[in-house]
């Protein structure tokens, strides 16, 4: 069975910078851009997608970060249409392989899908459509499921590979492959087996969230080569982000919200459980809004018309699970609330990511309890959250379900502690989680924490800076962050003990320092790249974990004592520190006004660190 670990020979390069891809005279630029008016009936590129395509018609293996709406179909799409055989297009769910074949026939570009659940007659008539001579399909959609299934399938699609008809493998979400995303699929684990069958067929790996382990993940288990990744900011300008404490008054807030700021407009409200749903859009017509349920228990005949009504504007407001949404194109959509904790910040950050995508403002409000958090982590406990979709029952066979819960736990926690954190910029907080650097001066207030201003004091943090760089030199470059910290705190832990020799004469060295400030130091170091995070691979699991190490260059001179480094300390007038007020808080983000929180707790979100740390 080939699988994910027969691929470990990566290069890939960072292609967004490479300005090779851009140039306008590729041998297809023409029909290209005719084709872009002319059928899809765009009037330019967006960001990124002329470079994508530039890539993958050249026959690399491309890797697409592109945030939700950014327009990664078209990346695909345009290539299909004018290339002469079939591209074959793996899609998570079939409510968004429909939808994408309503527009391309729409558009007069034939196009097919096999499912599971379709009738095998008729899946038999597509598979024959596919092997017969001039077979009239520019793309073929299937599930995951079908690849690792279907022998039928893989026998007519190596049949088009032996007449050099299959031009193209495309992953939609591939982010679904990684066991660290929110979505996890098991099914896209085994399509490693298309590169493995046709490695002269480029293929296009498309997500809007990944985090360096996802892509690292994805890259290794879909087997891609050589491959050029290309990414850009997941920073959303026109959305406002807040958090607001969740109360028993939560409904009243959310109407009084809702008619103080988008009357009659447009938007989404995400519910953990289905009877919630109900709940939530029951008081909403109680309110006088036009407001509908929408989740997985509901037949499908109910669910489409609830999103039909919704596309039409006859109803406004959509309370749902996450169910709802993946791939639902309505620009229109002016907030989304959470009427509670979302399960990680990829989810969270995708789910606002359906609010205005013309690029009008709109609002992401989530209402916090702690108490949520208990009860998302008792349904995930129990199985019971509904994910992403409707392939329910999923978790299982390629991974045991302890870490599937493990994993689950930590992505919550991640979003704990964005919520708990009401100091630092959400921009800066969500960026951070995708590897992106964001400086909090760019939020323009646009986010709660940002919108609130607070005294800043500079101090002077070159010593704990001095001793983490040397420490982490010291340690011979193979340790986490948090274990890092637990030397500079002077742990007696069996694990520091044991690498105690290296780190003797700085072990303990910080016991006066909290660890959330020396953390937040650490990141400092990070963002000013005298700290590198390295993703390393694990044999373990086949995954990665985060490592810190020392750009000497950058270090040089901090440690000849020929820098010192300041970071801007707040308080908080509000008060509203949980987990105990700390008595420093840091500035990280370099901007004047904005970015100040007590580090330890940011800390906990980093799945990276506590990854890292449980490997020890
Ligand atoms: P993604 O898959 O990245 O979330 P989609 O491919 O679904 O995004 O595209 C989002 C929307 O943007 C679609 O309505 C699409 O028609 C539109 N779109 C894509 N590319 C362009 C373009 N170059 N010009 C104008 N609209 C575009
Ligand atoms: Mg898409
Ligand atoms: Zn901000």
């Amino acid at each position: 069975e080939p699988h994910a670990k027969r691929y470990v020979e990566v290069n890939y390069s960072e292609g967004s910078d490479d300005k090779k891809w851009s140039k306008r005279d590729f041998p297809w630029t023409k029909k290209l851009e005719a084709n872009n008016k002319k059928v899809f009936g765009n009037h330019s590129f967006r960001p990124n997608q002329r470079e994508v395509i530039n890539a993958t018609m050249s026959g690399k293996d491309v890797f697409v970060l592109m945030p939700t709406g950014g327009g990664k179909s078209l990346t695909y799409q345009l290539p299909a249409l004018i290339c002469p055989g079939v591209t074959l297009v793996i899609s998570p769910l079939v409510s968004l392989i429909q939808d994408q074949i309503m527009h391309l026939l729409q558009a007069n570009i034939p196009a097919a899908y096999l499912s599971a659940n379709m009738e095998w007659s008729e899946q038999q008539e597509i598979l024959r459509e596919l092997c017969s001579g001039h077979c009239s399909y520019k793309l073929l959609y299937v599930t995951p499921e079908k690849v690792a299934k279907s022998n039928a399938l893989l026998r007519q699609l190596e049949n088009l590979y032996a007449r050099e008809l299959l031009d193209r493998i495309v992953i939609d979400e591939a982010h679904c492959v990684s066991q660290w995303g929110h979505d996890f699929r098991p099914d896209y684990q085994s399509l490693g087996i298309l590169k493995h069958k046709f490695p002269n067929t480029p293929v296009l790996a498309l997500t809007a969230t990944a985090t360096a382990s996802v892509k690292e993940d994805v890259v290794q288990a879909l087997g891609l080569v050589d491959c050029v990744i290309f990414r850009q900011s997941f920073n959303r300008p026109n959305l406002r982000f807040s958090v607001i404490p969740k109360t028993k008054k939560c409904m009243e807030d959310i109407d009084k919200f809702i008619k103080d700021n988008h009357f009659d407009e447009c938007g989404i409200i995400y519910c953990l459980s289905r009877m919630d749903c109900e709940k939530v859009a029951e008081k909403l017509q109680d309110c006088g809004h036009k407001a509908a349920f929408y989740h997985g228990s509901m037949d499908p005949d109910q669910r489409a018309k609830v999103q039909k009504l919704w596309s039409k504007d006859e109803i406004n407001i959509i309370c749902a699970t996450v169910a709802f949404g993946m791939g639902i194109n309505k620009p229109d959509v002016r907030f989304v609330i959470h009427h509670s904790l979302p399960k990680s910040i990829e989810g969270y950050h995708q789910e606002c990511g359906r609010a205005g995508r013309d690029g009008q403002h709109a609002s992401c409000v989530l209402y916090y309890s702690y108490s949520d958090y208990i009860r998302v982590k008792h349904m995930l406990s129990q199985g019971s959250v509904e994910q992403n979709s409707f392939a329910s029952g999923y978790r299982s066979s390629t991974m045991n379900s302890g870490r599937v819960l493990e994993t689950n736990t930590e992505n919550l926690l991640g979003m704990v502690s964005y919520c708990e954190n009401d100091v630092d910029c959400r921009r800066y907080l969500q960026l951070v989680h995708f590897g992106e650097k964001f400086d909090p001066v760019n939020c323009r207030k646009t986010c709660d924490s940002c919108f609130k201003n607070q005294s800043l004091v500079n101090k002077d943090v070159t010593g704990i800076a001095k001793h983490l760089v040397e420490l982490v030199k010291s340690a011979q470059q193979n340790f986490s962050a948090s274990h890092i910290l637990e030397v500079y705190k002077g742990s007696m832990s069996q694990i520091v003990k044991k690498y105690q020799h290296n780190t003797l004469s700085l072990h303990g060295a910080g016991q006066n320092v909290a660890k959330g400030d020396a953390l937040r130091v650490i990141r400092h170091l990070v963002i000013e790249e005298i700290l590198v995070e390295d993703v390393k691979k694990s044999d373990l699991y086949g995954s990665v974990s985060s490592i810190l190490k020392v750009n000497e260059k950058k270090a040089y001179d901090l440690l000849e004592g020929r820098q010192t480094i300041i970071l801007s300390c707040g308080w908080c007038p509000t008060g509203n520190i949980p987990f105990g007020a700390p008595d420093l808080f840091i500035n990280i983000g370099g901007g004047g006004e904005t970015g100040m929180l007590p580090y330890d707790i940011s800390a906990k979100g980093s799945p990276e660190l506590k990854r890292s740390l449980s490997r020890l």
